[in-house]
């Protein structure tokens, strides 16, 4: 077996042949570029990531941050591993060449981040934290913003968090307390807590670069009265040139049941008086700025979730075919030597199943990456309208979708290592606990399931659930025979998902929110499902495309996951939608008292 991290033929399969991302070599945005190029990007990410990440996955787990005379301790290696990603430019990997970047496409660097979460998606989490607080800053921030905060992080000199939780205001952002008084000269002191902040305090790089969701004092509550500030750790002249600290102090360290390695801090914001914070964008329209960062880092928050299960997929493949025990049904003579495990069909089962989720949900991760290159740089202003509206809807589908089945994924490989994978002698237990943090954080996945039947396919006039089942009928038109169940199956839950959607409009109106949204979870199953069964009946149309010049063993294993995907995975996806149809509202309907004393 190859790489632990990744199939490398899978990937270009998917990249090459499935999604084609050859074609954004034609547009100015990535004029010069190829595919080889690309490729030679992912072999120089695998290669980093296996030499500094992959080694202290482990020891960032029993090593986790604590303090030391009240600073944060790390092991040495992350800092290590977060220096050669740095050197090679990968901080900058998307951002464009003018800006200092390498202006490679998102799609191409989300599926480099993918090989460096899969070998350690702790220490990889402060480089998806840096780089989103740079994106922001370059989309949002002012030419002095760009020069002296988004440059260093892009340069990895500087580290970048994402504030947004408190300890009230979790899924509740408008109930966020902390608050930003303006000075008579224009600048702004803020004063308040923030909860779970990843990344919020170590002794890495220059400096740390805090985005700040809080509340210009005398603004309107709720969501609307959010304004989004920069608040460096130290403070950052006008020239760039680094002076005093800031009034932004740690308060205590979260201790979590996984992803250990990256650091996560309660901070105090103002504690006397003189947390100097900068305003981004218009004062008013932090939440709107935030979303920048938010909607990058879902994306990598399914792409890490993905990658969890690929790295749990592959350590139970790899065990499977080295443990020997027991013997085949039809062969039960003892004095004959024991069978490898993946031999047994209930390995097989588990080991079918987490491919099918591992490998589905990193084609719908690369899908929705490729949908942010063609919103950004297709050359039709209608294609890009169109990428951008799909792009939108599919966002909370890739994070609470990935994030659901992922950790079933790293779920099934400890069940395929026994006992042994239970046991911290093996990795699938620490990478079935970095993964349980995906449904939780970056909105968990209630509140996108919420939002993706109570707002995304309700809004302007569902045009993104359009183009959604357009890709449907896309994928499913001129399946050869073999593959027509398939495709009809898809169809019937396109247009069962449609359906849904036109009753919970009308239950929204006639029952109201409560009991017209009860069903989300199903019906964000229900379009992951969708979504990922369009994108496996693709893979196998290709693998039967490319066998007919050659067949090998990767193609017939691509057109036998999609067929299980097809027969054991979407017929659950069918069970969801009916629910949704049928609204019976029973979670609805029980009373508090009634889930017992
Ligand atoms: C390890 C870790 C790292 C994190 N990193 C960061 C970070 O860097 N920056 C940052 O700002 N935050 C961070 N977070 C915070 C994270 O985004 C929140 O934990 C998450 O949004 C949920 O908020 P909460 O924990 O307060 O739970 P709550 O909001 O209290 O939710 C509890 C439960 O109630 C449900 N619920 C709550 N409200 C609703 C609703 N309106 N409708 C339906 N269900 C609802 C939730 O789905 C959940 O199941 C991190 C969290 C963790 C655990």
């Amino acid at each position: 077996m190859g790489s632990p991290l990744m199939n490398q033929r899978h990937q270009m399969f998917l990249l090459d042949d499935v999604l084609d991302v050859g074609r954004l070599g034609h547009w100015s945005a990535f004029a010069g570029q190829d595919r080889d190029d690309w490729a030679a990007v992912l072999a120089s990410a695998h290669a980093l990531a296996v030499q500094y990440f992959a080694p202290h996955h482990r020891l960032g787990d029993v090593q986790e941050p604590h303090l030391h005379e009240g600073k944060v301790v790390l092991p040495a290696a992350v800092e290590t591993a977060l220096s050669a990603y740095a050197s090679v430019g990968f901080n900058a990997a998307a951002a464009p060449v003018a800006q200092g970047g390498m202006g490679l496409p998102y799609v191409i660097a989300l599926a480099s981040d993918g090989l460096f979460m899969a070998a350690n998606i702790a220490t990889s989490g402060y480089a998806l934290l840096t780089r989103g607080a740079a994106h922001l800053l370059l989309a949002h921030g002012s030419e002095s913003q760009i020069r002296r905060f988004a440059k260093p992080l892009l340069e990895g000199r500087y580290f970048g968090t994402m504030c947004l939780s408190e300890p009230q205001a979790g899924s509740s952002l408008g109930d966020v307390s902390t608050r930003a008084v303006l000075q008579p000269d224009g600048s702004y002191r803020l004063e308040g807590s923030k909860m779970w902040i990843s990344g919020g305090e170590h002794e890495m790089g220059e400096n740390i670069i805090h985005l700040v969701l809080a509340r210009v004092v005398g603004d309107a509550p709720g969501v609307r009265g959010l304004s989004l500030f920069v608040v460096p750790r130290l403070h950052v002249d006008a020239a760039g040139c680094l002076g005093a600290r800031n009034d932004v102090h740690l308060a205590g360290l979260n201790h979590k049941l996984g992803q250990r390695g990256i650091v996560n801090t309660f901070l105090k914001f103002g504690e006397q008086g003189q947390c100097h914070g900068e305003l981004i964008g218009e004062r008013g329209g932090g939440l709107a700025a935030m979303f920048h960062m938010m909607n990058e880092a879902r994306i990598g928050v399914g792409m890490g979730a993905t990658m969890s299960g690929m790295a749990s997929y592959r350590y139970a493949l790899r065990y499977a075919r080295e443990r020997r025990q027991g013997r085949s049904l039809e062969q039960r003579d003892p004095t004959q030597p024991q069978i490898l495990i993946i031999e047994h069909v209930e390995v097989r089962r588990l080991l079918l199943r987490q491919r099918a989720l591992v490998e589905g949900a990193h084609a719908l991760c690369l899908f929705a990456g490729l949908q942010v290159d063609i919103k950004a740089h297709a050359p039709e202003a209608s294609t890009r309208q169109r990428a951008a509206a799909l792009l939108d809807l599919l966002t909370p589908i890739v994070k609470a979708w990935s994030a659901e089945f992922c950790v079933q994924a790293s779920d099934h490989a400890i069940q395929v290592l026994g006992g042994y994978g239970y046991t911290r002698e093996y990795p699938v237990e620490l990478y079935w606990r970095d993964n349980r943090l995906n449904p939780i954080h970056e909105g968990t996945n209630g509140i996108q399931a919420i939002d993706l039947l109570g707002r995304k396919v309700l809004q302007d006039d569902g045009v993104g659930l359009r183009i959604m089942l357009d890709f449907l009928r896309d994928s499913c038109a001129d399946a050869p025979s073999p593959w027509q169940p398939f495709a009809t199956t898809l169809m019937a839950l396109g247009e069962a998902i449609q359906r849904a959607v036109m009753l919970t409009k009308q239950r929204l109106k006639s029952s109201g929110p409560v009991r017209a949204l009860a069903d989300a979870h199903d019906f964000m199953i229900a379009c992951g499902h969708c979504v990922v069964g369009a994108l496996w009946l693709r893979q196998a149309l290709v693998a039967e495309r490319l066998a007919s010049k050659g067949d090998d063993v990767f193609l017939s294993g691509k057109r036998k996951t999609a067929q299980y995907f097809w027969q054991h995975e979407l017929p659950d996806a069918t069970a969801a939608i009916g629910r949704v149809l049928a609204g019976q509202g029973s979670v609805a309907d029980v009373q508090d008292a009634e889930f017992g004393e």
